[in-house]
């Protein structure tokens, strides 16, 4: 079976594991603790990093630095992971959805500007959705894949709103925009370490930033709120730390990530050099301004319906390649049927149950890659 994604171990894992062990250091202290945190800043042209426990709780903990409370309002795309939202729900706050830009996935700039301009407004310095009397407290765009939204428009948007942008950049380690690193667009960026994602530490994440005083804020949420190490703490804490076993992984493959991303795009070339001008099948995204960190790839069948994208998940299985679906919108989940919504989410609608996600391992070798294309044209051929 040729896999969706797997991780690629091949770098100094199993050393900084042993270390791990050798040292006695397992748990949530540890060198490689913050190794990771300073290597990954660096590496994502940000000053700081907070080693979280996944990349949902860096989400939770960012919106919680940022002082989003219950009751509130979190502006995010409709088309995300669910973790986005349910990052929003922990703080008991709600999402308010947005619809996406067909050139990247991510959320349109357009869609933010004209929903905030017609259903908000500004009383005393807060912004205030203006049907529900609630306060908007934040913006939370999606790096979608590794692609980047107009970050130039959404940070121009948010100035004008006086609103914190909070990027989930779950799976875009690696990627830039503008010639600008993916830690240098938003005030605060979160990744995710988990194991299907590019660079991996088995599970984790990273909230990342230059704000000195929120950093040392998202760190104390993360660690219980602790002052002194006797036991005296100033709030409800979380323990969102990650361990230095995940730590000790996440550093041996933030070494490579450099190459860990190079063959992520050089999958997505090779599978849009093969599919492109192929009848039923549209390409997944190349959008010039961005260098995307290409996380997954795959084809979007040009007629829709997921009953298409199951029966070609299903072609690819028989012959020994594993296929799947993307993302549902938040929209179309049963948790989120009251979020706030864009007059519009038609883009994500069309889009999400006509992609179907390709073998994109970064260990992944030509010939399967040759294999897979090989299946989806005769799978796309029969159906069509
Ligand atoms: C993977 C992912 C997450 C969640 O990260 P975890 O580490 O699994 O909690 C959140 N948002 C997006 C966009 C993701 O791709």
């Amino acid at each position: 079976m040729i896999p969706l994604a797997v991780p690629d171990l091949d770098g100094r894992e199993r050393e900084y594991l042993n270390r791990c062990i050798d040292t006695t250091f397992i748990s949530s202290v540890g060198e490689y603790v913050n190794e990771l945190e300073e290597l990954t800043a660096k590496k994502a042209g940000a000053g700081y990093g907070v080693a979280t426990s996944s990349g949902t709780t860096g989400l939770h903990a960012a919106l919680m630095g940022c002082g989003v409370e219950e009751g509130e309002i979190v502006i995010i795309p409709t088309f995300t992971f669910i973790a986005t939202a349910n990052a929003v729900a922990h703080c008991k706050a709600i999402p308010w959805l947005m619809d996406i830009d067909p050139l990247n996935w991510c959320m349109s700039a357009e869609d933010l500007e004209d929903e905030l301009l017609r259903k908000a407004t500004i009383i005393d310095g807060r912004v205030i959705h203006k049907e529900s009397g609630r306060r908007v407290a934040a913006i939370m765009p999606v790096y979608t894949l590794g692609e980047i939204p107009d970050m130039d428009k959404i940070q121009e948007i948010a100035e004008k709103y006086n609103l914190p942008v909070i990027a989930d950049a779950a799976a875009a380690v690696g990627a830039e925009y503008k010639g600008k690193k993916i830690g240098r667009l938003a005030d605060l960026t979160i990744l995710s370490f988990n194991g299907n994602k590019t660079v991996t530490a088995g599970g984790g994440g990273m909230v990342l930033g230059d704000k000195e005083e929120l950093m040392k804020k998202i760190k104390h949420i993360t660690t219980t709120a602790r002052v002194t190490s006797e036991y005296d703490h100033d709030m409800v804490g979380y323990n969102y730390r990650m361990t230095n076993v995940q730590a000790a992984i996440g550093c041996a493959q933030m070494e490579r990530m450099e190459k860990l991303v190079e063959r992520k795009r050089e999958i997505r070339r090779y599978y849009n050099k093969k599919f492109r001008g192929i009848e039923g099948i549209s390409l997944f995204p190349e959008n010039n301004d961005v260098r995307s960190a290409c996380w997954f790839s795959g084809i979007v069948t040009d007629k829709g319906g997921i009953e298409r994208v199951r029966e070609i998940c299903t072609g690819l299985k028989e012959k020994g390649i594993e296929g799947r679906s993307f993302w549902k919108p938040i929209h179309l989940q049963k948790p989120y049927r009251n979020a706030f919504k864009a007059d519009s989410l038609e883009t994500a609608g069309h889009l999400w149950d006509r992609i179907v996600t390709l073998p994109c391992s970064t260990n992944i070798i030509n010939s399967e890659l040759e294999q897979v294309v090989n299946a989806v044209k005769e799978i796309i051929k029969e159906l069509s």
